[in-house]
């Protein structure tokens, strides 16, 4: 009789221990029952013939299989697009430049307040798909985008949603300390004493929190602001974190160690002190590259000090429409090691290990052993140190969630081209699996693709799909 629900067997199991390089398994096996890892290791090792011991056994072919991915910082709840600030900040404006227009976390305010709650939760849900589609079994996902009762109490009922909706699992941040409200301009105090009496308690007492979060900057919340927000916190039991020394050292860090808070993030200006400060909290130090590239910013976080005192790194796509529209975990890997000058482990592991611990999920998420969740991803990469190394490519084949599998990329099959001249007509048969309300679904498509040669660039025209009988 079986007693597993599922194996996997023949991945290169990246488990992310920290033991060694990655927590590497060549030619491994794992298990999954009721949600949870129940067996890992070398297959050589698994104690009976694969077919006996599972229901279902899945041959991974080689591929490279990690934990799924852990995004720590996200904005992702939203509606609009910040392709203005983007033109700005590209052109070689700034954060003043983008407040004078209108953009900024102003305008991301402004679009998200003037939607209804099925826009915002359609924009959103999208993200989140994509998000999944990327390897992400479990992302943050921080208000903000209201900075009023009501509009922060909604946004922060759509992070609930997507989390009963998609096959993920969902923390909710409390950021109305995100900015001041355009009702408190000039009165940041007040504001304050609004998060602090109203707003906070509202969410708390809908069970919409899981951790709260400011910007504590001299643009943003002041100490003593602050302080009282997450003191606010501390009494209702929840766990903090910072946006913190982005643009300059304002040793907002060793706020959230004296808070023995989860994390302080973007930290690209943190002194030495404030370092030491963090490693002896056990705070994590959240890297966001796409802000940092975005923002053309020159300053880099100081990796030498986080080593030297062992300050745990994550690394998380921030996803938001201002300073970085991605829902790409690869290409913010690749970001950190080009340009903060990670390894490829610590890549992975800020994405996996790491990112758990910044969310206060180590005990079961992050890496791969058994009793943690049944969380994986299978790459199609032949070692997990190819994560980080391709530019804007997503290699992940299938994403399994609490022992489900819940995403397959699309497998086109059958594809043939006609070259028309200046047109070229694609046609083929693709293989799509998918979530939908929870339910899987899988189905397959024949697909026509029309791409047009305009002024030497292929864009596609147009399309058209029809579902194949099952
Ligand atoms: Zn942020």
């Amino acid at each position: 009789m079986p007693t597993w629900d599922a194996v996997w067997i023949n991945a290169q199991l990246a488990t992310m221990a920290p033991d060694g390089p990655f927590g590497l398994i060549e030619r491994g096996a794992v298990a999954a029952k009721d949600g949870r890892i129940a067996w890992i290791g070398p297959a050589a090792a698994l104690p009976g013939a694969p077919a006996a011991l599972a229901r279902a056994v899945h041959d991974v072919g080689g591929k490279t299989m990690t934990p799924g991915l852990v995004d720590a910082h996200t904005h992702l709840v939203y509606h609009g697009s910040g392709v203005t600030d983007f033109e700005i900040l590209s052109q070689g404006g700034g954060r003043k430049e983008m407040l004078q227009a209108g953009g900024g976390v102003p305008g991301m305010v402004r679009r998200t307040r003037a939607a209804s709650d099925e826009t915002i939760y359609e924009d959103s849900a999208r993200r989140a798909g994509q998000l999944i589609a990327h390897g992400v079994t479990t992302f943050e996902s921080k208000s903000g985008a209201g900075l009023e009762l009501a509009h922060e109490l909604r946004t922060m009922r759509i992070s609930r949603e997507l989390g009963r909706r998609f096959p993920v699992t969902v923390k909710s941040t409390f950021l109305g300390a995100h900015a001041v409200g355009p009702e408190y301009a000039g009165r940041t105090d007040d504001y304050t004493d609004y998060l602090c009496d109203t707003v906070l308690p509202a969410a708390v007492r809908e069970d919409l929190v899981d951790a709260v979060d400011g910007f504590c900057d001299p643009m943003g919340f002041s100490h003593a602001q602050i302080t009282r927000l997450l003191e606010k916190a501390q009494s209702f039991g929840l766990p903090v974190k910072l946006h913190a020394e982005q643009y300059r050292d304002f040793s907002a860090a060793d706020i959230v160690a004296r808070f023995k808070g989860l994390s302080a993030d973007h930290v690209e200006y943190v002194s030495e002190p404030t370092v030491r400060a963090m490693a002896g909290a056990g705070t994590v130090a959240t890297l966001l590259p796409g802000a940092n590239w975005t923002l053309r910013e020159k300053q880099r976080p100081p990796l030498q000090w986080f080593r030297q005192y062992g300050v745990d790194m994550a690394i998380a796509t921030n996803c938001n429409p201002v300073s970085s529209p991605t829902t790409s975990p690869l290409m913010m890997m690749n970001m950190a090691c080009v340009m903060f000058g990670l390894t490829t482990e610590e890549a992975v592991a800020g994405f996996t290990r790491n990112g758990a611990k910044a969310l206060g999920l180590a005990a079961t998420h992050g890496t791969l052993a058994p009793g943690k969740m049944a969380d994986l991803v299978i790459w199609d990469v032949p070692r997990p140190n190819e994560l980080p190394y391709r530019i804007a490519a997503n290699p992940c084949a299938q994403v399994i969630k609490e022992g489900q599998i819940v995403y397959t990329a699309v497998e086109p099959s059958d594809v043939k081209a006609q070259d028309l001249g200046d047109a070229v007509v694609l046609t083929g048969v693709a293989r799509i699996s998918v979530m939908s309300r929870g339910n899987p679904n899988s189905f397959s498509v024949r697909f026509t693709d029309v791409y047009a040669n305009k002024g030497g660039q292929w864009q596609m025209v147009t399309w058209q799909s029809t579902r194949l009988p099952d």
